[in-house]
């Protein structure tokens, strides 16, 4: 590359000014090579990758080495700032990525090298490319391409490089020109320190011609103020081009240069061009005239080229875009592949865990089932009192530890998003009555009295979600009974009409127990957070239930709301939407049902039983001997079969999970025996597993109902009394207790 002095500041002001059409016809001259196949620039848009923007947010600047005093490609002017055609394509790269560029001028040119490799500065603006510099920088395309150039006086005779063979040449010594001129023109060589020095010698009449690059010489030759020359470029084997070196460890930064020199449209290239490389005036008439004809044919030429090049210019944009579209099909495809891969592992966790759900649901809830069961089959017996203040404290531990256990269940779900709601008939003050009976049961012994208050006008019969407001209730009701430690709890339920179907029903739960802080008030919903522990310790939970009742009011069309003061209790008031099927109010309130262990007796009926577990079986038994039923059992699928073939079953409770053939095996197995009867008989599945969808499973493989274990009596007398033929049916009088055990 050519070296040029940096100007002195006495020159700067003998620089005449060039016509405005010769300065044109030059600017398009010189920008021919710029605009050769590779480096036509497109005004497309410049779209740069999340990771190229974010390099851009992490490196706002960047530190630019500036080595050389090489006019006109990149110098420091006589006020010290860093001028050229380097920095202007910097500049207009800042414009269109928002980086900054800062230059730490001048350092030798071999420590500018070194230091960009170190990564101890980022870029080199101005490098020729070179197998070793592609191993050490990382090389953007070539930006800024030149040619050499023959310098003679204006009344030479020399029209051509070949026209100089035998006659001395001018270079600057250190030039590849110098080489060029030697080995393949055979001339003899005077050197010079630099190319304004030759410039000036042949201007003087002191050298016939000299040899240069194009931009190098003309610049000079403005600098110098010289206009009695002619310039007569020429391709040749030392044709140049600059790239700017980025250090290694910044492709990002290498890749935004290449897109963004990429937009850098023919315009922005010329008005560069022609800002640096000028011709003077040489203040002859004959000779302006000479250039005022040439510059009209100029003007002429650069509009011809202007409309060849925009026309080029537009198949290229084509051609850009098609291979625009193709790489982001490609892209498309790619990203659409490695979802398609995202999604399928997903799925696999989320069946992996809702696999690992069911089954700890199930190993958790067998052993329940008997525990809870056979606890409440003792509690009807006529036990001396201590021993059924026990048992109950077993049946209520139970209780607590199977709410815990359906709690993290919702909250898995809640968090899938997969909370279904039900739609189905249900009497409000049937759930109100059974609620204030499981509560009334937890309190047991604790001083502690609980009212409830249920507005008289409220209708009964409502379509919605019973399960899911049940358990906001249970959720509410026992956190009161749970943080009261004395004094009372009470439930008020009231509700306003929405229009003619729906109902907003409300349910304030206010207690006068420990209370909550105003600062702990935000945390109350937050799944797995408890407050004030340590004021509490003996007070045990998850931190799940509040969270989980919000979820469930919130999709029921409502929400929860808390107040609470401190060491005096709390009101939590729970609202939720629900459809009305019948506006009349029913007379019964709640809890003035008297609770009866059974609501019929059917001594000829015949029930089969069907659990691998024999304590499964002696609840199961325990629960249904109020109904005196006559009871069969067997343990498993295959027994049911052969005994289903015998005997016509009134109904046929059948566990899920067994060994040899499951409850789903036996039931199809059971409908597909050629008797009608088989095809019809009720077929109820008890099953442990209380994972959603499982439902929809059971009555698609042919079951007619769903049990969950552990077994809840209410729940077993309404499955009982649909599925027992009514002509067996007696019914037990209200306040009767079914049959002794
Ligand atoms: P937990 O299983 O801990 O009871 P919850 O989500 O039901 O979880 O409640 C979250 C926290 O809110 C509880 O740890 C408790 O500190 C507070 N809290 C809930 N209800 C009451 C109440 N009635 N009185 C006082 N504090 C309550």
């Amino acid at each position: 590359m050519t070296k040029v002095p940096s100007i002195p500041p006495s020159c700067a002001g003998g620089i005449k000014r060039a016509r405005p059409a010769l300065r044109l016809f030059f600017a398009v001259l010189l920008t021919l090579p710029l605009l050769s196949a590779e480096t036509v620039a497109q005004d497309a848009a410049l779209i740069l990758t999340e990771a190229e923007k974010e390099f851009i947010r992490d490196h706002p600047v960047i530190r630019v080495a500036v080595a050389a005093h090489f006019a006109p490609f990149e110098f420091l002017d006589n006020h010290g700032n860093y001028v050229g055609i380097a920095p202007d394509y910097l500049t207009l790269i800042g414009e269109k990525t928002g980086l900054r560029f800062v230059p730490a001028v001048d350092i030798p040119f071999v420590d500018a090298l070194k230091k960009v490799s170190d990564g101890e500065l980022d870029l080199l603006p101005t490098l020729g490319w070179t197998e070793e510099r592609e191993k050490i920088f990382l090389l953007t395309r070539p930006y800024y391409k030149y040619k050499p150039a023959l310098v003679v006086r204006g009344d030479s005779p020399i029209k051509s490089v070949y026209d100089i063979r035998g006659q001395p040449l001018a270079v600057q010594r250190s030039t590849s020109n110098a080489h060029f001129a030697f080995s393949t023109l055979n001339v003899a060589l005077s050197l010079y320190d630099s190319d304004g020095d030759a410039v000036l010698a042949v201007a003087e009449g002191r050298e016939a011609a000299m040899l240069g690059y194009l931009p190098v010489v003309l610049y000079a030759a403005r600098n110098l103020g010289l206009s009695n020359l002619n310039f007569i470029s020429f391709s040749s084997e030392y044709d140049n081009a600059f790239c700017m070196g980025v250090r290694t460890d910044m492709p990002e930064l290498r890749n935004i240069l290449n897109k963004t020199l990429a937009t850098i449209t023919p315009a922005e290239k010329i008005a560069i061009q022609s800002r640096w490389v000028r011709v003077g005036d040489d203040g002859s008439e004959k000779r302006q005239m000479r250039y005022l004809a040439g510059a009209s044919a100029a003007v002429l030429l650069a509009m011809a080229t202007f409309i060849i090049l925009k026309t080029y210019s537009h198949r290229k944009k084509i051609a850009l875009h098609r291979q625009n579209e193709n790489m982001l099909q490609e892209m498309v495809r790619q990203r659409t592949e490695d979802l398609q891969n995202q999604t399928r592992l997903a799925v696999e966790a989320s069946n992996a865990k809702s696999a690992f759900l069911a089954k700890m649901s199930h190993e958790i809830r067998t052993p329940m089932n008997v525990v809870i069961g056979l606890a409440e089959v003792l509690l009807r017996r006529d036990l001396p009192a201590d021993a059924a203040k026990e048992v109950r404290h077993i049946k209520q531990s139970g209780i607590s530890l199977l709410s815990i256990i359906n709690d993290i269940l919702d909250f898995s779900k809640i968090s899938e998003g997969r909370m279904e709601v039900a739609d189905a008939e249900y009497a409000l003050r049937d759930l109100l009555g059974d609620v204030e009976d499981i509560i009334r049961s937890g309190i047991a012994d604790k001083p502690v009295e609980f009212t409830t208050h249920i507005d008289a006008g409220l209708p009964d019969s409502l379509r919605g979600d019973a399960n899911r407001v049940r358990q906001v209730l249970l959720n509410l009701l026992g956190n009161a009974v749970k943080y009261t430690r004395r004094g009372s709890v009470s439930l008020a339920v009231s509700g306003a009409m929405i229009g003619d179907k729906s109902i907003r029903l409300s349910f304030r739960v206010a207690d006068t127990g420990i209370g909550i802080r105003q600062e702990d008030m935000g945390e109350l919903f937050v799944s797995f957070r408890r407050v004030d522990v340590q004021g509490h310790p003996d007070i045990e939970g998850t931190g799940l239930g509040l969270s989980i009742a919000r979820s469930q009011c919130r999709a029921m069309g409502g929400d929860i709301e808390a107040a609470s003061v401190y060491g005096k209790g709390s009101v939590f008031t729970a609202v939720l939407v629900q459809r009305v099927v019948e506006r009349r109010p029913q007379r019964a309130s709640a809890g003035q049902k008297k609770k009866r262990t059974a609501t019929f007796i059917a001594p000829e009926a015949e029930v089969l039983v069907v659990d691998d577990l024999p304590s499964n079986l002696l609840v199961a038994e325990g629960l249904l001997a109020p109904y005196r039923m006559r009871i069969f059992t067997c343990a498993n699928g295959r027994e049911a079969v052969d005994l289903v073939m015998q005997r016509p079953f009134d109904l046929v409770l059948m566990d899920h999970m067994m060994p040899e053939m499951d409850g789903v095996e036996a039931t199809r197995a059971v409908r597909a025996l050629d008797e009608e009867r088989c095809r019809t008989m009720p077929i109820v599945v008890l099953t442990a597993n209380a994972m959603s969808g499982m439902q929809e499973m059971f009555l698609k493989s042919g079951f007619n109902d769903f049990l969950s274990k552990p077994i809840d009596t209410d729940l077993l007398d309404r499955m009982l009394t649909q599925w027992i033929p009514a002509g067996k049916r007696r019914n037990v009088p209200e306040g009767g207790n079914g049959a002794p055990v």
